[in-house]
């Protein structure tokens, strides 16, 4: 394949991914969205193998590592359980970041990179590399600890060394100033002490900026660390002077910081301090130790049918679901509900908070995947206004989401968090299997309040339950 077909190729792979990015932006356009992404990478593959910078002994290589690499993806994606995706992203993530470690090392010790090129271009390539393995390595470690704290392998609770902000600043004046070295050194050799020694740190900062962050905040740093993978990338493609890799890596980088704001507003954090890494102190420290007054109050259980009786009178339903929905695999029962209670002309409504579960986006793909009609999945702010006009919330296995003491207590760990307001209902029901805390550790109020009833149980069970007693 010529070069010039090679760009072509490149331009059409890149606008497949672009259009691929709009799709993925509404449940009901996602799937054209992943086939646009499918057809894209296809293309992106095929032109760069077939193209003029692989000779024909490098084929097999590729081959070889194309049927690892893709027997390794197939078997995580069949196996891998939806409650387990979060952690399975920040793997795939820091393998990201490995390979932007591995081709800059690669790049600046191939002879054949620097050859017939001006002095000025052998300091571009070299910073490229430098800046290439410094994002790399930091997206590799940051990676790796996130995928332990979300497989719960690592604790939750966030590591603040002291004077961890000077530490960092260090780390970075330190970095910069063997950049300075790595840029004057003369040979590979001498400049293989500045990288080696950047590395290291590199791969420090990302442990450290991880661990210092509480296990409430981890959306927003696996959402960061997907942006991160995507500069990685977009520096490998810088590295490799490959175009397509670049504008992939850029539009992977950007859409990533999108969703981390999109995310932080969501829980109330702040973005810059995010992107510094030096975030998590305050807040999740605190829903450790469980700082916060506790609730007080009368818990009103309620069985499964006279939840369905509750359910049979409603005019209008909200169902709020969460992470022990996903859990316990209830998503199909909850349609079957749905359906019922629509067929008897119940106005049935989901609220879905955007970091409800354990990955953005999660509950939308569990009731896309249980046929749940798209038309009825609300967003937090679509609905919120509605619930002082809604019979019953029903809340199937969230916690923190539709937690009131993010509005109502200034000191909760929470405070600011927006939360859907289930409160609010005339009644909210909520199923959960004991009065446990949620992911970030904090009581719940909710549980407390007079219109409030507790349905415990595993939420397929107890649903399964509830829909039993609404057909007889
Ligand atoms: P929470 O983790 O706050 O609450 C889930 C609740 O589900 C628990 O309190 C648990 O209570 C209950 N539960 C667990 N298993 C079952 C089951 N089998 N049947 C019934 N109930 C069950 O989840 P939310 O969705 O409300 O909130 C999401 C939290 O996760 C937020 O704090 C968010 O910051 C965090 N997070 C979100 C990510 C994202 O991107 N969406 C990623 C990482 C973290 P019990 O044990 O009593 O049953």
């Amino acid at each position: 394949m010529s070069a010039s077909l090679v760009t072509v190729a490149y331009i059409g792979a890149t606008i497949l991914f672009i259009l691929s990015l709009g799709g993925l932006s509404n449940p009901e356009t996602s799937r054209r969205g992943n086939l646009y992404g499918m057809i894209g990478m296809t293309i992106a593959v095929l032109a760069t193998v077939l193209g003029p910078r692989v000779t024909a002994a490098g084929i097999p290589w590729i081959i070889g590592a194309m049927v690892a690499g893709g027997g390794i993806g197939l078997y995580l994606a069949r196996t891998v359980q939806m409650t387990q995706m979060p952690e399975l992203v920040a793997f795939m993530h820091s393998l990201v970041g490995l390979a932007a470690v591995v081709v800059g090392y690669a790049s600046y010790v191939d002879p054949t990179s620097t050859l017939n090129i001006t002095s000025a271009e052998k300091a571009i390539h070299e910073m490229e590399v430098y800046i290439g393995v410094l994002i790399g390595a930091v997206t590799l470690s940051g990676s790796v600890i996130a995928f332990g704290k979300l497989s719960g392998k690592i604790g939750g609770k966030p590591l603040l060394l002291p004077a961890r902000h000077w530490l960092n600043l260090l780390g970075l004046l330190v970095v910069i100033w063997f950049g300075r070295e790595f840029l004057h050194a003369e040979t590979v050799a001498q400049g293989m002490t500045p990288l080696i020694v950047m590395t290291v740190i590199a791969l420090l900062f990302g442990i450290h900026m991880v661990m210092a962050i509480g296990g409430a905040d981890m959306p927003v740093v696996v959402s960061m660390l997907n942006s991160y993978s995507g500069w990685a990338a977009a520096a490998t493609g810088f590295m490799l002077s490959n175009d397509l890799l670049i504008v992939i890596g850029a539009l992977v980088g950007s859409s990533g910081a999108i969703l981390s704001y999109i995310m932080c507003q969501a829980m109330n954090r702040n973005f810059i301090s995010v992107i510094a890494g030096g975030f998590g102190g305050g807040a999740p420290a605190k829903a450790a130790s469980g700082d916060a007054a506790a609730p007080v109050g009368e818990v009103v259980p309620i069985s499964a049918s006279e939840t369905a009786e509750l359910l049979r009178d409603a005019k209008s339903v909200v169902i709020v679901p969460g992470y022990g929905m996903a859990v316990a695999q209830a998503q199909h029962t909850v349609n079957e509900i749905t359906k019922f209670l629509r067929d008897k002309g119940v106005n049935v409504r989901f609220g879905i908070h955007p970091v409800a579960g354990r990955m953005p986006g999660h509950m939308n793909v569990l009731l896309a995947e249980a046929k749940v009609p798209y038309d009825i999945v609300m967003e937090m702010d679509e609905i919120n206004d509605d619930f002082p006009a809604t019979d019953v919330a029903m809340v199937i296995g969230a916690n923190d989401i539709v937690n009131p003491a993010a509005q109502e207590d200034p000191s909760s760990p929470i405070a600011g968090m927006p939360v859907l307001e289930v409160w609010k209902a005339k009644t909210s029901i909520v199923m959960k299997r004991s009065m446990a805390s949620g992911y970030a550790g904090v009581d719940n109020p909710l549980f407390y309040k007079e219109n409030n009833r507790m349905l415990f149980g595993d939420a397929k069970k107890m649903l399964d339950e509830v829909l039993v007693a609404l057909k007889t």
